[in-house]
């Protein structure tokens, strides 16, 4: 990691391609590679569910981001975590995870890998003593043998202190899982903290742009990754040729993205404090937040994401969520285009009822990089119309 981090975004596993001297890595939309005999491969290429050379490029740029050995791209974030668990843990195995992690992550885990016999219990990770417990109680089968943690966590921002995770996880010899997804590896680098492995959700911050799906698994022990590689072969579920380009493409300007959301967002949560229809923002970059101090030391900003509960409860919040017209309604994050959320019935409605159900009082902005003016002048009209 002796270069930037801008300098390897631009990059790492972008060499000029062989064939034409093209700068940026051709988009190989084939989904197979000619043989020069019968097993004579060309620089290894066979079959495009096995290896692609426009994949690989990805692959090599992320692994280099989050300063890693290995990484494997995915046709979504969620495929890349079941990937992951499919290779690291095995029938009557036990996850300790948040219980604020992402719905689709719990969902899985609680109603797919609980059929394949994978236990789970979900814990308050910034709460150490309850971590260490449940970590060590393990589940109904067998032993913990998997620590997952979103920091900072959605929709809630809470902070957990990676390191000192990575502990827990060492003393109970189970891997610890950080999903960065709404760090970025610009702002975090969970491995460097301790952390076995990352998982992303390209899909947001790394890709950018809204225009891809995908997931990454980085990490280093290279047994585990060839048990990953052995499952992304063997299941299939790879990035696709032009979502693995398109990702690549916005992985190269994460950087200078990042800085602009981390602006934009610092200026929106100060200034939404000011406003008497607001309750309470979680954003890690107010010096009151909980996890205010432990954010500054484990990232080098604090992100584009902000959360918002309304003092006028459940109807103020849709009434704001719907309102907005340069903040668009949807599901998702990280794009440049700033994001309006109302998680209780978009992002997290599949964890309704449940202990992981989200405040109805509450918005999730995932703000963009467009004009810092427009996007107040915006937030603005919204509150002013509840
Ligand atoms: C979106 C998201 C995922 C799932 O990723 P997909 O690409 O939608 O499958 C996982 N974790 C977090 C934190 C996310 O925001």
């Amino acid at each position: 990691m002796s270069q930037g981090f801008n300098t390897r975004a631009v990059h790492a596993g972008q060499e000029p391609d062989g064939t034409t001297g093209a700068v940026v890595v051709p988009l190989y939309q084939t989904s197979t590679f000619a043989q020069d005999g019968i097993g004579v491969l060309r620089n290894g290429y066979e079959y495009g569910r096995g290896t692609n050379p426009t994949r690989d490029s990805l692959q090599t740029q992320l692994a280099a981001l989050e300063g890693a050995g290995h990484a494997f791209s995915f046709a979504s974030g969620l495929a890349a975590e079941d990937a992951l668990i499919r290779a690291a843990l095995a029938p009557r195995d036990h996850i300790v995870l948040g219980n604020d992690v992402y719905g689709g992550t719990y969902r899985l885990i609680n109603k797919v890998l609980s059929g394949w016999g994978i236990s789970n219990s979900a814990v308050d990770m910034s709460d150490q003593d309850a971590v260490r417990a449940a970590v060590a109680a393990g589940g109904p089968e067998g032993k913990t043998r998997m620590i997952w943690v979103e920091t900072p966590s959605n929709p809630m921002m809470k902070i957990t202190d990676i390191a000192a995770l990575a502990q827990i996880a060492r003393d109970a010899g189970a891997v610890l899982v950080v999903d960065n997804t709404f760090a970025s590896p610009y702002l975090q680098n969970p491995l460097a903290l301790g952390a076995d492995v990352v998982v992303h959700s390209t899909t947001k911050y790394i890709g950018g742009h809204s225009d891809a799906s995908g997931g990454a698994v980085v990490l280093n022990d290279t047994e585990l990754a060839e048990k990953i590689g052995f499952v992304q072969f063997a299941v299939g579920a790879v990035s696709a040729p032009m979502e693995a380009w398109l990702t690549t493409r916005g992985l190269k300007t994460l950087g200078v993205r990042m800085d602009r959301h981390c602006e934009n967002a610092q200026h929106i949560a100060e200034w939404l404090l000011t406003r008497p229809e607001v309750e309470r923002v979680l954003y890690p970059g107010l010096p009151d937040h909980p996890g205010h101090e432990l954010a500054a030391r484990q990232m080098r900003k604090f992100g584009g994401m902000i959360s918002v509960q309304l003092t006028g409860g459940e109807a103020a919040a849709r009434s704001v969520a719907e309102a907005t017209r340069v903040f668009t309604l949807a599901e998702s994050l990280g794009g440049v285009e700033s994001l309006m959320n109302y998680p209780a019935e978009m992002t997290h409605a599949s964890v309704k009822g449940t202990a992981l159900a989200v405040p109805e009082n509450l918005i999730r902005l995932s703000v963009g990089i467009e004009d810092l003016e427009d996007l107040l002048a915006d937030l603005a009209q919204a509150l002013d119309g509840i």
